[in-house]
């Protein structure tokens, strides 16, 4: 989409973009061990990224992404990929320096493991008046934890719209971002992390002291879900043959705010969501992984 375009947004995201450097291997290298992997791939990633994909494809009415890549060879491509799913990339800068990158270990058993070099997500500062414009026309904010947690505070404090949070990579949360928080999507270690509980009940009753709604999943067992108001819910997985978990939770949680904005009552929304991101594990990648609203609808009948 050309810069300056007008039009509504569904859901807006602040957040990183990523190259992702994938290592398709039968079983993960252990410390000072060499393995022979299968194959290959550079796919768009970055939690920021997978999620304005998984929401734009989701929503079927585009997202807007608000981030920077860097000047070189992966900048372009990620921005390609990004306006290709239907995202606006309107705001994204670029800045001098690398893009970042993540090295991405995927076993035959659909496990995964990851290091991020956040390169020109680590140069973005709090969002612009033109990025808050872009906020502000839409419907919900997402954000995760992949940018300076400034610039995460920033914009949690400055949006008019709800904000959703992934706190991934788990790290310590402020109280004044927390405050600005409407509804948080961890995953079970995440959840852990922020919290202190294992136990994802006891973990979901502490997130709700912290902000009114959130969301624990947990992988193929599914996700649990509590509201300040009382209301506690379960939603199972759906079953797949995994083939690679790596966007799970970002399409789960693009999907969720999709459901959520169109008003769709939570357990429907929970329903979606879960649907969408069984579709993104049956499929390689990160971005590329990401369901179309068509198929989560034919999923869902
Ligand atoms: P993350 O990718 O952030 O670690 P999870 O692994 O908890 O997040 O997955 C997010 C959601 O994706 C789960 O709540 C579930 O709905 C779905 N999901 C994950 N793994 C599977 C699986 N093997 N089969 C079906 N659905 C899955």
């Amino acid at each position: 989409m050309a810069p300056g375009d007008e039009e509504e947004h569904v859901i807006s995201v602040f957040g990183s973009a990523n190259m992702d450097l994938v290592a398709y291997t039968p079983v993960a290298p252990g410390r000072g061990e060499t393995v022979t992997g299968r194959s290959f791939a550079t796919v768009p990633g970055g939690k920021g990224a997978n999620q304005a994909i998984a929401a734009a494809k989701a929503s079927g009415a585009g997202a807007a992404f608000i981030g920077a890549v860097g000047d070189d060879a992966f900048g372009p491509v990620l921005r390609a990929a990004l306006a290709d799913a239907g995202v606006d990339v309107s705001r994204l800068r670029e800045v001098p320096g690398p893009t970042g990158i993540a090295h991405i270990v995927v076993d035959d058993d659909g496990g995964n493991s990851i290091i991020v070099i956040p390169g020109a997500n680590g140069a973005v500062t709090g969002p612009t008046p033109q990025d808050l414009a872009v906020i502000a026309r839409s419907d919900a904010l997402m954000l995760q934890l992949e940018l300076p947690m400034d610039a995460v505070v920033a914009a949690a404090r400055a949006a008019t719209v709800p904000v959703v949070l992934t706190p991934a990579p788990a790290a310590e949360l402020p109280p004044e971002l927390l405050a600005a928080v409407d509804l948080i999507v961890p995953n079970e270690h995440e959840a852990a992390a922020v919290t202190g509980h294992d136990d994802p009940g006891d973990a979901l009753e502490a997130l709700l002291e912290l902000v009114p709604e959130a969301v624990i999943t947990l992988g193929d067992q599914g996700a649990r879900y509590g509201s300040r108001t009382g209301e506690r819910l379960r939603v199972p997985a759906v079953p797949v043959r995994a083939v690679d978990t790596t966007a799970a939770g970002d399409a789960f949680a693009g999907a969720l705010t999709v459901a959520r904005a169109e008003g769709l009552p939570v357990a429907e929304a929970l329903r979606f969501a879960a649907t969408a991101a069984a579709l993104s594990v049956r499929r390689a990648g990160a971005g590329t992984s990401m369901p179309a609203r068509a198929e989560i609808d034919a999923a869902l009948r």
